[in-house]
């Protein structure tokens, strides 16, 4: 398992390939990455009639949700889960199974014709003179716009000690965890309660001792059920999308306040009635075993990593990156690098443009703030031309 400590751009997995057919093709936009995110912003572009393309390195649309474990529920309700010009099908306060939301986004592309080339990962994007140029393996495109809608899951954040816990201990980070059976008989450390280290850490109680290390950053009185749907969370939409947004000094104190997400689903209180034991955080190493800040360590046969992702935009070649690697945008225009565009990343612009809530918003804005493409000078017969 590759730690923080080990110094890697290379997220590419087994499952998808860069493009060996060689063509250049030229489009007024390339969009990288098909999830919500590409997709939203696709049909956008698709309504002014653009002339466009969307790289996905996943062999099928929908994925990114697919690859999640399978008990994976969305803690959105359906009727804030539909993407521009098409809700969410089906009761509008139920929270859907993430292979209904991926089968959603497919059904999404596929009505709205969108073109996403599917099984392509972007390896390469820089500049050419007045142009991008995307690669994958031989294949290029050329455009005057790029859209980075890669997502927020980029490459598993795991912190070094990682390395120092014994061979006889099985690791894992939450990206790769499905369920239980997968895991080898014994206890169980989770570490990170953030909503994945809470959730996967209730399902595997029910089989194995579990213990979670860690702090929630908060735990709102409010829970993904039929009532909160349909009277609480218009609210917290409304907050999420209007009130923390980068417009704001709230906003942007809690853009960067914000470590964790709160939990959502699963309170601390449902995991300790689950038998869960809670631990410190996890300090260090000792022979072999996690160690934790109030001194303890503890035996156990596996450890799931639920610590979160690290952008990884090594790939691209351009000007836009602070020296911490993060985006420098506004509202996801790069003023830098004009043409060049970020979607669906954290804070992008309010609280919730990562998520289905405020993906269709930032997409429109985006579309809006893009230039309109420029038309080929047209020869009249009489041997004028009109721009
Ligand atoms: C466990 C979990 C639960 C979540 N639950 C909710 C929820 O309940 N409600 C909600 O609104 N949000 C939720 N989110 C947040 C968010 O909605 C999802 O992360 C969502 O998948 C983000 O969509 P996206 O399109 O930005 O990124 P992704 O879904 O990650 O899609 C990015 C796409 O880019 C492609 N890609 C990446 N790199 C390249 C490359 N170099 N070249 C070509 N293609 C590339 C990938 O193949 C992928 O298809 C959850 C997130 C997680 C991790």
């Amino acid at each position: 398992m590759r730690t923080d400590s080990t110094d890697s751009t290379d997220s590419t997995d087994s499952t998808d390939s860069t493009d060996s057919t060689g063509s250049t093709e030229f489009v007024d936009t390339v969009i990288i990455g098909g999830g919500q995110a590409g997709l939203a912003m696709g049909a956008e572009l698709a309504r002014q009639g653009r002339l466009f393309v969307i790289l996905d390195a996943a062999q099928r649309v929908g994925d990114s949700w697919r690859q999640r474990w399978d008990s994976l529920r969305l803690n959105t309700p359906a009727r804030y889960d539909g993407l521009p010009g098409m809700p969410f099908p089906g009761d509008p306060f139920a929270f859907p199974a993430k292979d209904e939301l991926a089968a959603f986004l497919e059904e999404y592309a596929a009505s709205r014709g969108l073109p996403v080339r599917s099984g392509v990962r972007v390896d390469g994007l820089r500049r050419d003179g007045d142009r991008f140029v995307t690669t994958s393996g031989a294949s290029s495109w050329e455009s005057h716009n790029v859209v980075v809608a890669t997502g927020g899951c980029q490459a598993p954040k795991v912190p070094g000690l990682a390395e120092r816990l014994g061979d006889e201990i099985d690791q894992l980070h939450s990206s790769d965890y499905c369920n239980p059976a997968q895991l080898p008989a014994g206890p169980v450390l989770v570490v990170g309660i953030g909503n994945s280290g809470a959730e996967i850490a209730r399902e595997i109680a029910a089989s194995h001792e579990t213990l979670i290390a860690g702090r929630p950053s908060a735990q709102p009185p409010v829970r993904p059920n039929r009532a909160n749907a349909r009277f609480f969370y218009p609210v917290i939409r409304f907050v999420g999308l209007h009130v923390l947004t980068t417009a704001n000094p709230l906003g942007r104190r809690s853009a960067v306040k914000m470590a964790a997400a709160p939990l959502i689903r699963t309170k601390v209180s449902d995991l300790v009635a689950a038998g869960v034991r809670v631990v410190p955080r996890i300090t260090g190493v000792r022979d072999g075993r996690p160690a934790f800040a109030d001194g303890s360590s503890c035996d156990v046969s596996s450890v799931i990593w639920c610590t979160g992702y690290r952008n990884d935009f090594g790939w691209i070649d351009l000007p836009a990156f602070d020296d911490n690697g993060e985006p420098l945008h506004h509202r996801g225009v790069v003023e830098a690098v004009p043409g060049l565009y970020f979607i669906g990343i954290e804070f992008l612009y309010a609280l919730f443009s990562a998520t289905l809530p405020g993906i269709g918003r930032d997409a429109r804005h985006l579309a809006r703030r893009m230039p309109r493409p420029q038309l080929a000078p047209v020869v009249l017969a009489e041997g004028r031309v009109r721009a």
